[in-house]
């Protein structure tokens, strides 16, 4: 869980909202298979709301990151016909940046949170890649 001050709408007292990652299954067009929660509630009125989302904002990714360390998702050799598909469904990916994402490999596929990476791992499965992918923490 990651806190960020707030001021709130309801009095403009500076309050502390509570947010983090969360996982969206059904979605899995680029990005938004990853949003966010977020709690918020005011000391002094006790004005309070709830609300989630996505994607993942890039604020709470990298006070993530800062926390938790950066993680990647890795290939150790050629990749499969399998994983390149699924990378293509996935990210949704057009040709042309499919064949730039290919001959990047063998090489970090993804970077971002460890809970995104793991994500990504095992979407990658379930949409049939059958490649070996190393999940690396590459530090802070
Ligand atoms: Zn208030």
């Amino acid at each position: 869980m990651i806190e960020f001050p707030q001021t709130c709408e309801r009095c403009g007292v500076q309050g502390v909202l509570s947010t983090g990652e969360r996982q969206w299954h059904g979605s899995y067009a680029q990005g938004e298979h990853m949003g966010f929660w977020e709690h918020f509630r005011c000391p002094t009125c006790g004005y309070s709301y709830d609300a989630d989302g996505a994607p993942l904002y890039d604020a709470l990714r990298l006070a993530i990151i800062a926390k938790e360390g950066e993680w990647v998702l890795e290939i150790a050799g050629t990749p499969s016909i399998s994983l390149l598909k699924a990378l293509r469904e996935i990210r949704q990916l057009s040709l042309p940046e499919l064949q730039a994402l290919r001959a990047r490999l063998p090489g970090v596929i993804t970077r971002g949170t460890q809970t995104e990476i793991r994500y990504e791992a095992e979407l990658l499965k379930n949409f049939g890649a059958t490649d070996s992918l190393a999940i690396r923490h590459i530090g802070n």
